[in-house]
C-alpha cells in the first residue's frame, strides 16, 4: 500500500534560492493529506503533478504566514474549479475567522462544504480517524500555539493463507473473523488455530511532522519508533543561540530527536534563508543521525 510524502516547500519565513515556504503532501493509498500550505503551494502542486481532487484533509501547524498563506488561494481555486465534495481543515481556532473574513469581503460563496476543525495545543489527541489511519496532534513549543501531526496506520487485519482456507474448505462468511485473528472450528468440531490459517500482516507505519519548535524532548515518547520523522532544522548548530531565541531548532538538535525516538529516517527542512548551501545542514545532522535527508521540493520519500 502506497504511503509516501512529497515535499512542496521547506524554507523558513522568507522564500530564498528558489526555495518556498512549508508545505507537503502525504499520500496514503491515493488519499491525499496536505500538511501546511505556505504561499504558492498550489503552483508547486501543479508542478509536481499532485492530484488535488484526491485531497480532502488539510492540516495547518500554526499561524505564522510561512505555513498557511497559500491556503485561501487554494480554497478559492477549488471553488473556481467546481469542487463539490467536502473539504476538512484542521488548524488553530483563529484560522477559521481568517478564512471567513476573506470570503466575506470577496463575497465568495463556496460551492463545496468546508468543515473547520479547531486544533488546540494543550494536549496531544486524535483529530482524524478513518478505517485505516489516525492523525494525532504533537504539542510543539514555538512563539505561537503550534502542533505537529502524527499519521499512524491502524493495525492491519491478518493475511489469509489461501491454500489453507481451501484445504479446510472454510466458508466465505467466516473469512472476516479469521482475518481478525479468530480460530476456526469445523462442522466435525475440529479446532484449527488461527496461526495455521493466516500470516502476519504488514507492520503499521507512521509519519511524524514536527514544525516549528524549539528543541524539546516532550513528545519523544509519543513518536517513538516512527518510520519517518520530519523535524524542522532552521539553523546550523553554530547558530544555536539564535535558534533558541526564535523558538527554532538546529541540525544537531533535530538529529538528536531522531536518535532518541529511534526513527527510521529523518527529513530536515524549514531552512533559514541565510543558508544557500543546504549540504552544510545535511552533513551536520548526519554526524548525529546518518539516515538524514534534505526535505527538498519535489522529492518524494517512502514512509
Ligand atoms: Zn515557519
Ligand atoms: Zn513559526
Amino acid at each position: 500500500m502506497q504511503f509516501d510524502v512529497t515535499i512542496l516547500g521547506s524554507n523558513a519565513a522568507i522564500p530564498a534560492y528558489n526555495r518556498h515556504p512549508s508545505s507537503q503532501v502525504l499520500n496514503h493509498n491515493g488519499n491525499l493529506f496536505l500538511i501546511d500550505c505556505g504561499e504558492g503551494t498550489q503552483f508547486r502542486m501543479n508542478k509536481f503533478g499532485i492530484k488535488r481532487a484526491h485531497l480532502n484533509n488539510i492540516f495547518i501547524s500554526h499561524l505564522h504566514g510561512d505555513h498557511y498563506f497559500g491556503l485561501v488561494a487554494l480554497l478559492t481555486s477549488f471553488n473556481l474549479n467546481w469542487r463539490e465534495h467536502p473539504l476538512h481543515i484542521y488548524g488553530p481556532p483563529p484560522l477559521e475567522e481568517i478564512i471567513n473574513i476573506h470570503f466575506k469581503h470577496s463575497q465568495t460563496k463556496l460551492k463545496y462544504e468546508l468543515h473547520f476543525h479547531s486544533v488546540l495545543d494543550n494536549e496531544a489527541k486524535i483529530i482524524y480517524d478513518d478505517q485505516v489511519l489516525t492523525v494525532e496532534t504533537i504539542i510543539l513549543k514555538h512563539r505561537l500555539p503550534t502542533t505537529g501531526f502524527l499519521f499512524k496506520e491502524k493495525k492491519n487485519l491478518r493475511k489469509i493463507n489461501a491454500e489453507k482456507i481451501a484445504e479446510y474448505n472454510i466458508p466465505h462468511h467466516k473469512i472476516v473473523e479469521i482475518k481478525r485473528g479468530e480460530d476456526y472450528i469445523n462442522e466435525q468440531g475440529k479446532h484449527i488455530p488461527n496461526t495455521e490459517l493466516t500470516l502476519d500482516p504488514p507492520h503499521p507505519r507512521s509519519y511524524a511532522y514536527c514544525s516549528d519548535t524549539v528543541y524539546t524532548e516532550s513528545f519523544v515518547e509519543q513518536i517513538k519508533s516512527v518510520n519517518t520523522l520530519y523535524h524542522e532544522t532552521t539553523f546550523i548548530h553554530e547558530h544555536e543561540e539564535r535558534a533558541t531565541e526564535t523558538f527554532h531548532t538546529t541540525t544537531k538538535q533535530a538529529a538528536k530527536i531522531a536518535k532518541l525516538t529511534n526513527s527510521g529516517k529523518l527529513l530536515i527542512g524549514h531552512f533559514s534563508a541565510r543558508y544557500e548551501d543546504l549540504n552544510l545542514l545535511l552533513n551536520e545532522s548526519k554526524e548525529v543521525f546518518p539516515e538524514t535527508y534534505l526535505a527538498e521540493e519535489g522529492k518524494t520519500f517512502t514512509i
